[in-house]
């Protein structure tokens, strides 16, 4: 998402001259698609075809501008495409209403087409701030692993998807060994190194594409481990306990061993109308107590 591909325009006029006129203009700096009316220029965005940007005519038979524009805001999935009139409507109130329904802009024609090419870029330049802030504002600033704000939209996600399919959802609550007496012996600076460390170490164990690993605040850690039974959970987590010893970071004032180890407590449940995404989380909290108070440096389920 952050990288930059070329962007993606999709350009809706009824008028055919009008879209080459369009098209001609932008093609060499874009991918265009086009579309002749409304209901095209929907049914390409449904199908999974979605434009960075849209330049919509308002004036068009059957679908009007005004009613693609209503309806790409009542679906989640294109609500936040921006789009601008292209329209020969130049009336105040016609631009007021184009505007009100969430257009980002208007322009009118017969438009000058360096000024159309500006404003395309000028909006697509915000479209790819706002993404870079948004991306910035999910990740925890210290490791660059998911924050507590990701893990639970992800969390939510994932529960209600394991809710819808019945399966099997694991969660992993882990936290540093000792920490505090590591920041007090080695210094703060040297503590956020190490948890920069687990954090890339952790995300490095999980093997499938939907696992995650979030950092829930200060030296700990939350994984989801969507379809995945309590043995594999257990495996995983096994795996990112060992990963995390075997990076060998001195630790001489442990209490179990001479090097920074994690203390994991995993659960796994079906969602069902008995489970919560909170007792989920509370369960997992209890093995992680657990595994402390057995020891510390383990896995708990
Ligand atoms: P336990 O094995 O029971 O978990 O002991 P602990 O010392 O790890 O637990 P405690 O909760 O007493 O201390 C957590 C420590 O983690 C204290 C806090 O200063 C440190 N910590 C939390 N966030 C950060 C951080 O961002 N950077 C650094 N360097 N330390 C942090
Ligand atoms: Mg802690
Ligand atoms: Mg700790």
């Amino acid at each position: 998402m952050l990288t930059r591909e070329k962007e993606r325009i999709l350009i809706v006029d009824d008028e055919k001259m009008n879209l080459k006129v369009l098209a001609d203009l932008l093609q060499d700096s874009y991918t265009l698609i086009l579309a002749t009316s409304g209901e095209q220029a929907l049914k390409r965005i449904a199908e999974g075809n979605t434009p960075d940007l849209i330049l919509l005519d308002v004036v068009m038979p059957v679908v009007s501008g005004y009613e693609v524009l209503k309806r790409l805001k009542e679906n989640e999935s294109s609500s936040q495409i921006p789009v601008i009139f292209v329209t020969a409507l130049d009336s105040p109130e016609e631009e007021e209403r184009g505007l009100k329904l969430g257009a980002v802009d208007y322009i009118t024609k017969p438009f000058s087409p360096p000024i159309v090419r500006m404003r395309v870029q000028n909006h697509l330049r915000f479209l790819h701030q706002f993404r870079l802030l948004e991306q910035l504002a999910l990740l925890d600033g210290l490791t660059e692993i998911p924050n507590r704000r990701q893990f639970d939209e992800l969390f939510k996600k994932e529960y209600a998807r394991a809710l819808r399919n019945g399966t099997a959802l694991s969660v992993a609550m882990i936290d540093v060994d000792f920490f505090k007496q590591y920041n007090d012996h080695y210094g703060h600076a040297m503590g956020d190194t190490v948890l920069q460390k687990i954090a890339n170490t952790l995300e490095l164990s999980l093997m499938r594409p939907a696992d995650s690993v979030a950092r829930y605040g200060g030296e700990e850690f939350v994984m989801i481990l969507p379809e995945t039974d309590a043995v594999s959970a257990a495996a995983v987590a096994e795996r990112a306990r060992k990963a995390v010893a075997k990076l060998s970071i001195c630790h001489q004032n442990s209490d179990v061993t001479n090097v920074v180890t994690v203390s994991i407590g995993i659960t796994t449940s079906f969602a069902n109308r008995n489970t919560s995404k909170e007792k989920i989380l509370q369960q997992a909290d209890r093995n992680l107590y657990r595994a402390k108070f057995n020891g510390r440096d383990q896995v708990v389920g």
